[in-house]
């Protein structure tokens, strides 16, 4: 299937979609992106993503080039020129085109505006396991930053992979900070343990979801410090995102976590998610 796309006002097949070698994003990575789960032709949480998107053009000093209900349009009709049923939603806003290197005031480039499907691999009867390595955050200061400059991540994740793992959980100075493309939780003693929300890390829609569904489990959750000992230690470990949901990680390196299995809390939490998820997609 050749998937349409939105670029700059026009809905276009993905394969004729083209920008300029003048972009900014493709020669800085100078712009921001966003990643939405649909599920069953629904956008999942589109208002929390379109508050992160509005954020991170704040953040990079970018006007949004859509209100909310603009953004709401042209993602339904994408998800409905698709033919609908479970996607992922990628939305790319670059600062456009400039002539030369130097810096630039934003009246000067219109953005150029990306809206682009591809398939979402959902089983929601299975929980699907990781193993993760632990690497050194080498990434910039501003991660609750949703930039397209990804290359630190990219280097990450294909260092844990090439040593055979599915995710590369991050520290800096021994203090966990989150996954190269997830965040992390933890559990001890039947308490839900996750770093809390700063310039350290991305403001994970899942991982708001999973906060919320926590405590109204009557589960305790602490956003703080985790180190690298307690994260080795941990009873449960998972990691989360829109594409890969719970995660449970059943080694980091060459330490087993519980035996291996997947946790009650996780399992419990994985549960309440897809049923969490059914609600508001039925
Ligand atoms: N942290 C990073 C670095 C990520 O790339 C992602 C995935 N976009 C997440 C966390 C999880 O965010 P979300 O749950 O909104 O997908």
């Amino acid at each position: 299937m050749n998937d349409v796309v939105y670029l700059n006002g026009d809905f276009i097949a993905k394969d004729k979609a083209k920008i300029s070698v003048l972009d900014r994003g493709f020669l800085f990575a100078d712009g921001i992106y966003e990643v939405i789960p649909v599920y069953n032709s629904q956008p999942f949480r589109l208002p929390q993503h379109l508050a992160r998107l509005q954020y991170c053009l704040e953040q990079i000093n970018l006007t949004n080039p859509n209100s909310d209900s603009q953004w709401q349009e042209l993602i339904s009709r994408i998800i409905a020129r698709n033919g609908g049923g479970n996607l992922s939603i990628y939305v790319q806003i670059t600062r456009g085109c400039s002539q030369d290197r130097n810096p630039l005031n934003e009246a000067e480039t219109a953005p150029t505006v990306l809206i682009m499907p591809s398939g979402l691999l959902v089983n929601e009867q299975q929980i699907t396991t990781t193993t993760a390595t632990l690497l050194k955050d080498i990434r910039w200061q501003h991660c609750d930053i949703k930039s397209i400059a990804l290359l630190a991540n990219i280097l990450l994740r294909n260092q844990a992979e090439q040593h055979g793992f599915g995710e590369a959980i991050l520290h800096r100075d021994g203090v966990i900070t989150e996954g190269s493309s997830s965040n992390v939780f933890m559990v001890k003693n039947h308490e839900v343990y996750t770093p809390m929300q700063n310039n350290f890390i991305l403001g994970g829609v899942t991982r708001e979801v999973i906060i919320e569904i926590a405590q109204a489990k009557q589960l305790k959750v602490h956003q703080q410090d985790i180190s690298v000992e307690q994260l080795l230690n941990a009873d449960e470990v998972w990691i989360c995102s829109s594409s890969r949901e719970i995660s449970p990680v059943t080694a980091i390196d060459d330490k087993m976590i519980a035996n291996g299995d997947i946790g009650a809390v996780t399992l419990l939490l994985h549960h309440e998610f897809q049923t969490f998820k059914k609600k508001l997609i039925s």
